[in-house]
């Protein structure tokens, strides 16, 4: 949210719009700036949820794949990291040492989830609730090379993702219109 230039407190307010599902907003409201991102985001998950069955099967294929490199990856990594801590422990490799080994731990796994240069915020949530994914995305709170990524390996739910985002943010700006 921060990235997105909200202020903490409003991150606060919106999260908990987030979290309680469905969102109920005055057509004040929907002028305030800021909320344009909130609309859109549960818009997201309700045109996902209204997909036709086989259209929302291959839209989350890309999901699935990706999360699920992840876990694989990470389940690599941190064996790696608990050996390296543990050497930490000991006394047999000091901090920076420790830091260094495991973010080269970490880059060398290469998820396409994470990249260390870049702040991934929206990872913790989905990785909590899959269901994140794609209004994450399209809130631009995953790494960017993460959309690259689906549309040269998934192109089918590239192209699904990308009409419902157009669709959601056109039907937003004709409801501000009025
Ligand atoms: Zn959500």
């Amino acid at each position: 949210m921060e990235q997105l230039g909200y202020s903490e407190e409003e991150a606060r307010v919106f999260m908990s719009y987030f979290e309680n599902g469905n969102i109920v907003l005055s057509e004040n409201e929907l002028h305030k700036e800021g909320f344009r991102d909130v609309l859109a985001h549960e818009r997201l998950h309700k045109e996902i949820d209204n997909l036709p069955t086989k259209q929302r099967v291959v839209l989350n294929e890309a999901r699935d794949f990706i999360l699920k490199d992840f876990k694989e990856k990470e389940l690599r990594w941190s064996q790696e990291i608990d050996f390296l801590f543990n050497l930490l422990q000991k006394g047999e490799i000091n901090e920076d040492e420790y830091n260094q080994r495991s973010k080269d731990a970490i880059m060398k796994a290469n998820p396409i989830l994470l990249d260390f240069e870049n702040e991934t915020a929206g990872l913790i949530f989905i990785l909590r609730n899959q269901e994140e994914f794609y209004p994450y995305l399209m809130m631009n709170k995953l790494q960017p090379s993460v959309l690259e990524y689906i549309r040269l390996h998934f192109p089918q739910s590239f192209q699904i993702f990308e009409n419902l985002k157009k669709e959601i943010y056109q039907q937003i700006q004709e409801k501000e219109k009025n």
